[in-house]
């Protein structure tokens, strides 16, 4: 499991617009928003892709969605809705591999994805 940019943004090697962080889990806008809100929700724990998750990390993996569904109440963008995504490998078009929930709003997002 080797270190991903998202390590060096939990260890401000690197930069980041940080929306949350607690000791377990970090929040940050993402370098290419693809929609007005646009941020990012990583565990700590460098996790590679959904695909490594054991039974042990099920409170962890939960845990990105409530901090998902947080911030989305605090931007103000809950009754509108928006979108959580989760990208597995090469073909669900991942590329940093430190597992990651996309949080997407702030506009009206088309479907299906390319
Ligand atoms: P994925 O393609 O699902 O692996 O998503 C990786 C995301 O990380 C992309 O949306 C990138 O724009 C974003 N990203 C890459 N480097 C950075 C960075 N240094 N700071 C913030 N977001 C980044």
């Amino acid at each position: 499991m080797s270190e991903t940019i998202f390590d060096k943004i939990i260890s401000r090697e690197i930069p980041a617009e940080i929306v949350y962080e607690d000791e377990n889990y970090l929040a940050f806008n993402d370098i290419n928003p693809q929609a007005p809100i646009h941020i990012l929700i990583i565990p700590k724990k460098r996790i590679p892709t959904i695909n490594d998750i054991q039974k042990n990390d099920s409170e962890l993996i939960a845990g990105l969605f409530f901090i998902a569904k947080d911030i989305a109440i605090k931007k103000g963008i809950d009754k509108d809705g928006y979108r959580l995504i989760l990208n597995c490998n090469e073909n669900g078009g991942q590329s940093v591999y430190h597992i990651h929930l996309h949080l997407i709003g702030g506009r009206k997002l088309s479907w299906i994805p390319g």
